[in-house]
């Protein structure tokens, strides 16, 4: 059995940090092929290695001397490495990077050698082969990720090897050059890794135990998730619930391979289990609850709208002309409603209303800010009667208003609007209901 471990920035941001992580490593044979992240934080203060790279990359574009903290990132990497008592120097690495900055190599780059050292020093301490991400994870050139061209090279020179670290985050351009991920990309790399060895799992290994019922800034000491779907995993993360990088999902998805989120902090916290499908039901009817504050509520009328063929084409066209994407329209008879971000949409609200008119010919726009929405996900709810109605009761007895509702036909969620004002108030009572009193 082969398991792919992916190590987050705050689970390599010290030699102690390092430590617990080879430990976690030799803890289990299957552990055989890891991609680690840039050091991240050690403490609230201290700065991400990455960020620290994305500025001294600022210095070059400016001309400016970029060598002290190009020095300073340096040393954050011999303190790790004199910490754990290595025989490694990275004084030629930190020569050929200077070099290849003063000679244009780009930002993402510079953003780049964070994981690419970081993968040398992780290699070099476990005794692993060092493979470096520029010859086996690959862009097109519009940059996008070439799944198919990565996966042969990456399978056919994992399969040589034993045990590897493969740095995450970066891969390269058709002309050699390197590209990263979006910020937070090394969850990426770990996804696509473990599809190319056919991992039985891919261990992603941060600084939480897993995922949360709700958001502990919300609800204090929320219940952890132990088992969620890919499918609800994207309709909370959607609505802001955030552990990992969306784009991690596909390429493991791709293969059915379960993805287990683990906290280097209490390893033996078994963590959150992302799957494809489960027959285990979730011990509280929903799986999570989350929500964004900031929505506006487009609200149009018009008599006989529903007899109407082609109404709502023309309102959303009314959205399409001014560049504003919605993100749900529930409609009643002779009322449709649109939710759009309050910030995307505030500063031509007048250019909407009128388009609106314009082209569907409405009897009447209203419009209401300041709204949150909340998504109460759960593949148990399709099994379970009253689901809803436990909610509305539970914020009907929070003196709660709920502004809308609107429940996806997969029957996995139920999404309601709230005034923003209501919004913790609403997740504490839903949390309440469901949690709490188990129900
Ligand atoms: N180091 C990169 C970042 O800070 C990528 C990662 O950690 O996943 O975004």
């Amino acid at each position: 059995m082969i398991k792919v471990v992916k190590f987050g920035g705050s689970s390599l941001a010290s030699a102690e940090q390092f430590a617990k992580v080879g430990k976690i490593i030799h803890a289990d044979k299957d552990r055989r092929y890891v991609v680690p992240s840039a050091p991240g934080k050690r403490n609230a203060k201290d700065s991400k290695v990455t960020d620290m790279l994305y500025a001294c990359y600022e210095l070059v574009e400016a001309e400016e001397d970029f060598r002290v903290p190009l020095m300073k990132i340096k040393d954050r990497y011999d303190t790790i490495i004199n910490g754990l008592n290595l025989k490694l120097s990275l004084e030629e690495e930190f020569k050929k990077i200077t070099e290849n900055l003063k000679s244009g190599a780009g930002v993402d780059y510079a953003a780049s050698r964070g994981e690419y050292l970081n993968g040398i020093v992780m290699a070099c301490y476990l005794g692993y082969t060092f493979v470096d991400a520029a010859e086996v994870i690959f862009f097109d050139e519009n940059g996008n990720f070439d799944a198919d061209k990565t996966n042969r090279a990456l399978s056919a020179r994992l399969a040589k090897e034993e045990h590897a670290v493969v740095p995450g985050f970066y891969g390269s351009m058709p002309d050699g050059s390197i590209k990263t991920f979006s910020r937070g990309g090394s969850d990426i790399t770990g996804s696509i890794v473990s599809r190319a060895v056919h991992a039985a799992c891919y261990e992603n290994w941060t600084d939480v135990s897993g995922f949360l019922i709700a958001d502990p800034r919300i609800i204090k000491n929320p219940k952890p998730i132990k088992t969620i779907t890919y499918r609800e995993l994207r309709e909370l993360s959607y609505m802001g619930a955030s552990v990992l990088h969306e784009d991690a999902v596909f390429p493991v998805r791709k293969a059915g391979i379960p993805i287990n989120i683990r906290n280097t902090n209490a390893p033996e916290d078994e963590g959150t289990w992302i799957v494809e499908s489960t027959c285990q039901q979730s011990k509280y009817t929903i799986t999570g609850i989350a929500g964004k504050k900031g929505f506006v509520s487009v609200n149009i009328d018009k008599d006989m709208m529903n007899a109407e063929v082609g109404f709502g084409r023309k309102v959303l066209t009314a959205f399409e002309e001014n560049e504003i994407s919605f993100e749900h329209i529930p409609s009643g008879i002779d009322t449709m409603t649109v939710f759009v971000h309050q910030p995307e949409f505030e500063g031509k609200e007048q250019a909407v209303i009128s388009a609106i008119h314009r082209l569907a010919e409405p009897d009447s726009i209203d419009l209401e800010g300041d709204l949150a929405l909340i998504a109460v996900v759960g593949r148990g709810m399709r099994a379970t009667r009253g689901t809803a109605g436990r909610i509305f009761s539970a914020l009907a007895h929070a003196n709660i208003n709920v502004k809308m509702i609107d429940q996806g036909s997969s029957e996995l969620n139920i999404i309601i609007g709230v005034s923003n004002a209501d919004f913790e108030n609403a997740i504490r009572a839903i949390y309440d209901i469901f949690v709490e009193t188990q129900l």
